[in-house]
């Protein structure tokens, strides 16, 4: 070919630039992973044909490099791979390309949503034109004595091929980039493109001859051939902001029913449901996709960090779709049943280890037991839990400990809990003096996560230790006493009446004992779950019921009898208001006008 050949790209379109530009992705920098991924295979498929025996030359300094020129605004994407022939350019670049675009518009004419599709449909160099008013192609390829070409096309169905110079085999994509796009013109911008979709492509990659990227992660390594060192060295590579050490990690490798690698690392999670700032990265064949990885990873180990590699996850389509992907369902639950393994595997093999990271991961199981059936089932294998002690067990173990000691009245098992130790100290107190044992159960999901459980096992129930007096919530077969008559405790009732609030408070007597406080408040059980699973969001039920609280006047507690005894009917008020405010004080119930009037109260208590 000697001269300039021109020639007319086959498309209905009049002209491919606009759509391209507004259509297919709102994000334009992808222009820049398309190009370097293409040169990334060119080098690639040299690999290849090197092992088939049809490439002789040496492999060793394959390599892509990027070029930024401000003043003629261009940017370059160079790679010494596999290059093309005349031949080659017209058939990839033209008709291919095209034919490829106007299948995607008949397909997708009218979707507005322009979240999509390029690579997928073989339009990944054409991503270019989002950029540039004109590329170049030079390129030639790695058969001896083939001619290196040069394409020229801004973006119209017409384009130019003509003869070039270029000695060395490969491809130098040439962008002149638009004035709309001149931010890309920006070093720091571009740099930061490049580390953020191509920090672990399988081919050295350079900016500015800075390599950019880890060639061999270690993901794409075996696990036997990486220590723990190593997988730490490559979360912080991950995330280089993060200082924290991951607890563990698990290594995903499948190759049947499709082809997924990976690492996944279960962080400290801080505070209940951390905001999630490192994300799990989605990699193609090492080409970063993006870190949404909805659907493709179950949604309760989304706080999870750590990197998925999939060929087989359908990559720039919509979310709608991804959801209903055949493949993409069963990665999402193939990953479930991995860290299922893992966590079991874990749990047998170094228990105490285990109940040292247990604190930490127990958000994760318990969600993971609510969302996904199947974990549900695994996860009851290794799933704890603590008591005030400090000691873990298994339901199973934990059933037996409690064996026969803490039934109700309808001999059903009851498993004590708390939320907070110190917030419960009382109550605590007055379990553990009854030789009760109590669970800590304080994740945002506690009160979904038990009404899952008295769901699948019927021979126990969950009460925390205030939702009702201690006697009432065990039944010790002793009936109790009281001091008070009927008509004592009829005629105090009105005098404590008038200190609670009706719409919040019931009163109730109660035959507590002496050492128990005078007036202990309660929470129901049922209410209180109510009111949780309301707030982190049930959208089976309705709006929050208001806050409710029971108050157990104590017959038997001296002060009680004192109170009765007062002869001056405002004194005696005042001695009521002031044993009920104490014990609201008590649960941090005690607020503005009220708390200021027992603070007044006190202090004229005092004088
Ligand atoms: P895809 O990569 O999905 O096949 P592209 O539109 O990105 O679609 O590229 C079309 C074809 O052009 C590629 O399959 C490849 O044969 C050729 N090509 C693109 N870039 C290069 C390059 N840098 N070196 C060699 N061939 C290339």
């Amino acid at each position: 070919m000697k001269e300039t050949k021109q020639g007319q790209i086959h498309v209905q379109t009049e002209n491919i630039f606009p759509i391209i530009k507004k259509f297919l992705y709102s994000d334009h920098e992808i222009f820049l992973r398309e190009l370097v991924s293409n040169a990334v295979d060119a080098c690639q498929k040299l690999k290849t044909l090197s092992v088939a025996g049809d490439f002789k030359g040496s492999l060793d300094a394959l390599r892509v490099d990027i070029h930024l020129d401000k003043e003629n605004k261009t940017i370059t994407i160079s790679d010494n791979g596999i290059g093309m022939t005349a031949d080659e350019v017209e058939k990839y670049l033209n008709q291919v390309a095209f034919s490829g675009a106007r299948e995607f518009l008949e397909k997708y004419k009218g979707i507005s949503d322009s979240s999509s599709i390029i690579g997928h449909f073989g339009l990944g160099f054409y991503s270019a034109f989002m950029v540039s008013k004109q590329v170049e192609v030079v390129t030639r390829s790695y058969i001896e004595n083939s001619e290196p070409v040069r394409w020229t096309c801004d973006g119209s169905p017409e384009y130019t091929l003509q003869t070039d110079t270029k000695e060395l085999r490969g491809t130098d994509i040439i962008l002149h980039i638009a004035e709309d796009s001149e931010e890309f013109l920006d070093e720091a911008r571009l740099k930061s493109i490049l580390e953020k979709y191509g920090k672990f492509l399988p081919i050295e990659v350079f900016f500015k001859d800075e390599k950019i990227n880890n060639i061999t992660p270690a993901w794409i390594k075996k696990p036997v051939d990486l220590t723990d060192e190593d997988y730490k060295k490559f979360y912080h590579e991950l995330y280089p902001m993060v200082f924290e050490e991951p607890l563990f990690h698990i290594h995903l490798n499948v190759d049947y029913p499709f082809n997924l690698t990976g690492i996944l690392y279960f962080p400290k999670i801080k505070t209940g449901l951390d905001i999630q700032r490192h994300k799990i990265q989605l990699y193609s064949n090492q080409v970063f996709i993006t870190d949404s990885v909805e659907g493709i990873v179950p949604e309760f180990l989304m706080l999870l960090h750590g990197v998925i590699d999939s060929p087989d996850i359908p990559l720039n389509v919509s979310r709608s779709y991804l959801q209903s992907d055949g493949n993409v369902k069963k990665i999402s639950s193939h990953i479930s049943k991995k860290v299922a393994d893992k966590l079991h595997d874990m749990f047998k093999h170094d228990r105490t280890d285990f109940e040292k990271k247990w604190d930490d991961i127990k958000i994760f199981i318990e969600y993971g037991t609510l969302a996904d059936e199947k974990f549900t089932e695994r996860s009851q294998q290794f799933s704890l839990f603590k008591n005030t002690d400090g000691k873990y067990f298994t339901l199973e173990e934990y059933k037996n400990h409690i064996e026969a000691v803490q039934t109700n009245k309808e001999n059903k098992k009851v498993i004590l809990y708390t939320h907070n130790i110190d917030e419960h100290y009382t109550y605590l107190q007055t379990a553990k003096e009854r030789g009760y044992d109590v669970l800590v159960m304080d994740t945002p999901f506690t009160s979904h996560y038990i009404m899952k459980l008295e769901q699948m096992h019927t021979d126990f129930q969950f009460v925390r230790i205030d939702a009702d007096s201690m006697d009432k919530l065990i039944d010790k077969g002793i009936a109790s006493i009281s001091k008070l008559n009927e008509e004592q405790k009829k005629e105090m009732m009105t005098v404590f009446e008038k200190c609670a609030a009706k719409e919040k408070f019931t009163l109730q007597w109660e035959d507590l004992s002496e050492t128990d406080p005078p007036v202990l408040v309660t929470q129901s059980e049922f209410m209180r779950r109510m009111n949780e699973m309301n707030a982190i969001g049930n959208p089976t039920m309705g709006g929050a019921m208001p806050e409710f609280y029971g108050l157990a006047l104590n017959t038997n507690h001296p002060l009680i009898t004192k109170i009765m005894l007062e002869t001056d009917a405002q004194k005696q008020e005042q001695m009521a208001k002031q044993a009920i405010d104490l014990a609201l004080l008590g649960r941090n119930l005690l607020r503005g006008e009220q708390l200021a009037g027992f603070i007044k109260r006190s202090i004229a208590m005092i004088d």
